[in-house]
């Protein structure tokens, strides 16, 4: 029995094109996907925290000095710190309104990053800012913090509107 052949033969061409960003090397887009399993190792109180409703930030054991994020060890005498609960009301220090964003936050454009002040911190903690249009934020404005119903253990589980 005769094998059939088909010389003719042919894979079905596709209509999507390749971005090409250079041409010698040739540099092509390629998409790429991955699940990374991330530990927040010694950050994880605050994650736990935000679950809570609250917000942790971290002060030196042997100096004082209040830091408004997670930090194992104080920038200013290398001493060990503790976690404490910082006030979920402070004020706008800085903003800045982005018009571009990384993939997940392209839709939700223009949005606000705001840097929050709070009484008696010694820094800043970043967020985002809703419930105001971008033109009518101002510093010294007082915010409060909310959090996310459904916690994604990610910092943007917190955010702030004005008071
Ligand atoms: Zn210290």
């Amino acid at each position: 029995m005769e094998a059939v052949v088909n010389k003719n033969a042919k894979l079905p061409e596709t209509e999507e094109g390749t971005i090409l960003f250079n041409v010698d090397p040739i540099i092509i887009k390629h998409h790429y996907e991955v699940d990374y399993i991330h530990s927040y190792a010694q950050d994880s109180p605050f994650f736990a925290g935000l679950t809570k409703k609250k917000l942790l930030g971290s002060r030196c054991v042997c100096c004082g000095y209040k830091y408004a994020t997670p930090r194992g060890h104080c920038m200013e005498c290398g001493s060990k710190t503790e976690w404490f609960e910082l006030p979920l009301r402070g004020k706008v220090h800085t903003f800045t309104t982005c018009y571009f964003g990384s993939e997940a936050f392209l839709k939700e454009t223009p949005f606000t990053l705001i840097l929050v002040e709070f009484d008696g911190v010694d820094t800043l903690f970043m967020s985002r800012l809703i419930g105001t249009e971008p033109d009518e934020v101002r510093v010294g404005m007082p915010v409060h913090a909310r959090f996310l119903r459904n916690c994604k253990f990610k910092p943007t589980d917190v955010y702030f509107v004005p008071v």
